[in-house]
């Protein structure tokens, strides 16, 4: 099974991504969390995306095309991968195309999780995660427990002016997206992403037929 999680920032694609590979048996393929750990790590890679990280825009293309080659690569994605942040513009999305052709597999659906704008700036600045394992939670829909809660961060591009810019550029170069696989005969499922966390993954999965 290889799906696209599409949505806003904040829309939550990580936290639906994490439960349904783990649900599926296939890795999630997430490029923030690759590149935050490149970030952290210091590697060249961190090195050059993260001006653009903290800015709100978007990495470069061809430093997030060898991440994702790579990840599919790997013995864990041989029965598929969970696409979370990736494709973010339709440049990416051909370029999965070509590497998916190359890799003779194919992608079987894209999952789109509908958020308005002011639900998501309510959930990025309520937004927390663990940085010993990434997990993340929220303040108030979906609390750390207590011994977690003492040592939570928030991400720098959380900051309410970064949203609002990474809002922009998530409507301008990656929402096009959801006409680009409309046009295709991929299936693209729209998921109403402001009910409960469960409930989102209970419709994503039945719309998958799981
Ligand atoms: P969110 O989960 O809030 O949508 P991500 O963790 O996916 O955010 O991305 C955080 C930042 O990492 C983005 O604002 C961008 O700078 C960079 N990034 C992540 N994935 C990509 C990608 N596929 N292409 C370009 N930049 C990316
Ligand atoms: P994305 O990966 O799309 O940027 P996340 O999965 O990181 O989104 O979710 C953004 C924030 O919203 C997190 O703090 C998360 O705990 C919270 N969240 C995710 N899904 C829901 C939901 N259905 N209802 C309320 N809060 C949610």
């Amino acid at each position: 099974m290889h799906l696209i999680l599409l949505g806003a920032p904040g829309a939550g694609k990580g936290t639906q991504g994490s439960q349904l590979a783990e649900r599926l048996g296939v890795p999630k393929i997430a490029t923030g969390d690759i590149l935050r750990g490149a970030v952290r790590e210091g590697t060249e890679l961190g090195r050059r995306a993260k001006g653009y990280m903290d800015a709100g825009e978007l990495v470069p293309d061809e430093l997030i095309l060898d991440l994702v080659r790579e990840a599919l690569a790997d013995d864990s994605a041989r029965q598929g991968a969970i696409f979370d942040g990736f494709p973010r513009n339709v440049g990416q999305a051909r370029s999965l195309d070509r590497i998916l052709l190359e890799l003779r597999r194919r992608l079987d659906g894209v999952v789109v999780l509908d958020v308005d704008d002011d639900v998501i700036v309510e959930r990025m600045s309520g937004r927390r995660t663990d940085p010993e394992t990434g997990h993340v939670y929220h303040l108030v829909h979906n609390p750390p427990p207590e011994e977690v809660a003492v040592w939570v961060v928030q991400r720098p591009d959380d900051r309410e002016e970064t949203v609002r810019h990474r809002l922009t550029v998530y409507h301008d170069q990656t929402s096009p997206l959801i006409e680009y696989y409309e046009q295709t005969d991929l299936p693209v499922h729209h998921v109403d992403g402001t009910l409960p966390i469960e409930q989102v993954q209970a419709k994503i999965l039945s719309s998958l037929n799981r």
